[in-house]
């Protein structure tokens, strides 16, 4: 396989200027000019002590699917704590560095979808929706988990959406098409770098693109000396340096709905980290928020804030985790926004965070045990925390017996009538909650707007300003081909 990379090229110029410009970044960052709020956390001395003149040896990239900026504000009123006067920051504000484009080069659309996004994150080319790793020729493109490993550091994937989903699937597979799942976890398996498989880490949803039907990765997986996981004790256990862990078969439960066996994304981080930092060269970490994404497109603002909230665990840890270990760079972004939310709707100038902490289950939790058959009545009101209105309860009863229709008449699993069926009674669901809390928005698709970058560790200022989705790729590869670490290893 041939990769474009135009950045391997330049290894000794690129190297001298990074050092230079790394230089002076940090002289003026260490005087304490430009980092107003930085110097607040004493963080100044840090990078004194450590002279950080260097690239980070280890990356942990997160991204938070779908987490426009209206999400990180939401979030912040959902988190505050009512009894303070002011608005509490988030783990995520104190970090803020910049925001990212994110469109597309999509000869149709120019609002981005997750493959392109994450194609831009990975490996530094903008391409068309729906491609994962390969440019507008299909053409491979080297992703940066690639290069890592290329080095001999070790690399990861966490995400609670499946693992061969566009974002994950972006760092280890080059396909023309998302969904070709089975084709993504083959090349997990198959292609490799060195001899070695490319991620020595897979944590996520997708266990039905691993078993028999799909040549049984898993076992081969195990064969070649990795621990296949299915719940979190199992992964708790997981003594070898290698893990394939699939806790779903398809997406993993919101973090609101998940029963007690299921590991949370901060959960699988924390694995990953432990095994990762083993290796002497360092590793390259990407860690998702899938479900964030997977809660706007449905409109389904609880699962928002539950998502939100797991995201906010895992970043808060993998800051913990670089000021421990200060050769390490923590970058969180989004690839784009969902929904078009909305805080406040209507006339008044509120949005009420409050409806929301008072739900027991998410709107998408709430529609999945209806159209699997659960009486309606009973799932409302176990799922909802306040006075669901009575006629609209009617309209969700209304809804499901619809859907049960199309579910009776549908040949096949995505069955267009099903889903239109699906549609409408989740937002008859979600009505009274969307109402409540004043929340609104525009589309079951994706908006256009940039999204927030957040950084810390080695090299954070390369994140600052407003850049092209492309550059955190390109940063990446910067510091990866002038790490001096796994560079001397090489030779
Ligand atoms: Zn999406």
């Amino acid at each position: 396989m041939s990769f474009i990379n135009k950045f391997g090229k330049t290894t000794v110029a690129s190297s001298i200027l990074a050092a230079s410009v790394l230089g002076t970044t940090h002289v003026s960052f260490a005087s304490g000019s430009g980092e107003g709020n930085q110097g607040q956390q004493g963080q100044n001395e840090d990078y004194m002590a450590i002279g950080n003149t260097k690239n980070p040896k280890n990356v942990i990239f997160m991204v938070g699917d779908g987490m426009g900026p209206a999400y990180n504000s939401a979030y912040r009123y959902y988190a505050d704590n009512p009894n303070t006067k002011e608005l509490d920051q988030t783990a995520f504000d104190k970090y803020l560095k910049g925001t990212n484009r994110t469109n597309p080069n999509d000869p149709k659309e120019n609002v981005t979808d997750s493959a392109a996004g994450g194609t831009a994150f990975a490996t530094g080319y903008k391409t068309y929706n729906g491609a994962i790793s390969v440019d507008n020729n299909k053409k491979p493109l080297k992703s940066v988990l690639e290069k890592a490993k290329e080095l001999g550091k070790s690399t990861g994937i966490v995400t609670t959406a499946e693992v061969t989903d566009a974002t994950p699937a972006v760092y280890a597979a080059h396909v023309d098409d998302r969904d070709k799942k089975d084709e993504i976890a083959q090349q997990f398996y198959n292609d490799k770098i060195n001899g070695q498989h490319k991620a020595d880490v897979i944590l996520g949803g997708g266990s039905k693109y691993f078993g028999k039907e799909n040549g049984n990765l898993t076992d081969k997986f195990q064969k070649d000396g990795y621990d296949y996981v299915t719940n979190k004790d199992e992964l708790a256990n997981s003594q070898s340096d290698q893990v394939l862990g699939l806790f779903s078969e398809k997406n993993m439960p919101l973090q609101i709905d998940a029963p007690q066996s299921n590991p949370l994304l901060v959960d699988m981080e924390n694995s990953a980290l432990s095994k990762l930092e083993k290796n002497d060269k360092g590793f390259f970490l990407m860690v998702e928020g899938a479900s964030i994404d997977k809660s706007g497109h449905p409109n389904d603002i609880t699962g928002v804030m539950s998502e939100m909230g797991g995201f906010e665990k895992a970043f808060q840890n993998a800051i913990d985790y670089s000021n421990k270990h200060k050769d390490t760079l923590v970058v969180a972004t989004a690839d784009h926004s969902t929904g078009g939310l909305s805080i406040a709707k209507g006339k008044d100038y509120v949005w009420n965070p409050e409806a929301i902490h008072k739900m027991k289950h998410s709107g998408s939790y709430m529609t999945k045990q209806i159209a699997d058959g659960k009486d309606p009545e009973k799932v409302i009101n176990d799922g909802y925390g306040f006075e669901f209105p009575s006629k609209q309860m009617d309209k969700v009863k209304d809804a499901a017996k619809e859907l049960k229709e199309a579910q009776d008449k549908a040949k096949s699993e995505d069955d267009e009538k099903v889903a239109a069926a699906t549609t409408k009674l989740q937002d008859a669901i979600q009505k009274p909650i969307n109402d409540e809390s004043h929340t609104g928005w525009t589309t079951y698709g994706h908006t256009g707007e940039d999204v927030n970058t957040y950084a810390h560790g080695p090299s954070e200022n390369k994140f600052a300003g407003n850049n092209d989705n492309t550059d955190s790729a390109k940063n990446i590869f910067d510091f990866f081909n002038n790490d001096v670490t796994s560079n001397q290893n090489q030779q």
